[in-house]
């Protein structure tokens, strides 16, 4: 591992000398000492220069008896990481200590292990991780009163949806994001975790996703993890739950939990694992001019699982039936709505009709993402025809049964 090391490199027929940076593309990237990062796909490693020095940390932490354990396992994202200012590498060891020492309160709430499982940005996650992080979960709710996952705000929505499907757990399983790094003033790592932890130790058996509710640092919200998604690029209460409301607000600095929906409470379901992902299933954004071709491309290469986020109601051009009434003969076809908020109803249209006469089901008020993670659920651990039946069924909160307007 080079990163965060200091190096000569031989490159373009020039020398450069430089920090390492992460890079998930592969390439090479060096901060050089004018401060500019530059990316070398070809380089020749001359000469390694030095090790950067490890940021200790002193503090020592003690358990406190009658306090509950909770673990925390990092899968990394804006959350794990600390810019180190004399690099401007981005840094995460996440060792218990490093998170106590940072946010000393939560050694106030509950006896923190911590659990470096990736360091990953949450567009590099894949269902093949949502898997591993499935049975580290699994395994950890054997001991502790509690799970917090810190996960990139990316896609945390899709891996908070495969958990939810994967594990059937009698208690809190919390996701935990930032929408700014912990280094800068306007973070909300420390609030939004403190009101993970008292979550993670809370009366609810769920997977849920606990992000700022406001702008302000005056609360959270925890989510359904099959009912929200990021719905801000950058704003810290970016993350909603579309079509359910919240399931609890958490105050701050209080940590009081206001819960506001019908939820799993601690204890009501046993402990249970399915851990496979069928992963050749695709969602696609119908567009005006988009050819059904696109249908027969994914069926020819084995796939038979199509979430459609369809415009409106949940339609697609009328051109696509014949191809969708092919592909219904092996496949599960789930049409959802583009507009996310609101309900598929494919009986008002001529379109709608001919897409259920095809074989087209029904996303009732599901996500487009989340009917996607559960029809790689359906698919990975039922049998088709069984499969077929429980996509309209409400396994865990993914469908309400009546939108309310
Ligand atoms: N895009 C990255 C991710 O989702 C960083 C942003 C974040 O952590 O919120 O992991």
């Amino acid at each position: 591992m080079l990163t965060g090391k200091r190096v000569r490199i031989r490159a373009k027929g020039k020398v450069f000398e430089g920090i390492v940076m992460p890079s998930f593309t592969g390439n090479l990237v060096l901060k050089l000492d004018n401060g500019y990062n530059v990316g070398f796909v070809e380089y020749e490693l001359i000469e390694v220069l030095g090790e950067l020095e490890k940021v200790e940390f002193k503090r020592e932490i003690l358990r406190k008896e009658g306090l509950p354990d909770v673990k925390i396992i990092s899968t990394g994202g804006t959350i794990a990481s600390k810019v180190d200012y004399r690099t401007g590498a981005v840094t995460s060891q996440f060792t218990a200590e490093e998170i106590i020492s940072e946010i000393p309160e939560l050694a106030e709430i509950c006896n923190v292990s911590a659990e470096l499982l990736y360091n990953i940005l949450s567009e590099n996650m894949k269902p093949a991780y949502w898997i591993e992080l499935a049975k580290r979960v699994y395994e950890s709710l054997k001991s502790y009163e509690g799970v917090i996952i810190t996960h990139g705000t990316d896609t945390m929505h899709f891996s908070a949806s495969a958990l939810s499907f994967m594990l059937s757990t009698p208690k809190p399983v919390v996701f935990v994001g930032a929408q700014r790094s912990s280094d800068r003033p306007s973070s909300d790592a420390t609030m939004n975790l403190l009101c993970s932890a008292k979550l993670s130790v809370s009366d609810v058996g769920e997977v849920l996703v606990c992000m700022h509710g406001s702008t302000s640092d005056d609360f959270c919200y925890a989510h359904r993890g099959v009912k929200v998604r990021k719905m801000h690029t950058s704003r810290r209460d970016a993350f909603q739950s579309i079509n359910a409301k919240p399931v609890a607000r958490i105050y701050y600095p209080s940590l009081e939990i206001d819960w506001l929906s019908s939820r799993f409470r601690r204890g009501e379901r046993e402990l249970e694992l399915k851990d496979r992902l069928e992963e050749k299933v695709v969602l696609i954004k119908f567009f005006p001019g988009l050819s059904a071709e696109i249908i027969d491309f994914f069926h020819s290469k084995g796939y038979h699982g199509f979430v459609i986020e369809g415009t409106g109601l949940g339609h697609v051009s009328t051109d696509w039936i014949e191809t969708l009434k092919r592909v219904c003969e092996d496949s599960i076809v789930v049409m959802t709505s583009q507009c996310l908020f609101g309900r598929v109803c494919d009986r008002v249209y001529d379109t709608g009709r001919d897409l259920l006469k095809a074989g087209v089901i029904e996303g009732e008020d599901m996500l487009p993402e989340t009917a996607l993670v559960k029809l790689m659920f359906l698919l990975g651990n039922y049998d088709f025809e069984t499969a077929k039946k429980l996509v309209k069924t409400n396994l865990v909160g993914e469908i309400e049964s009546r939108s309310v307007y």
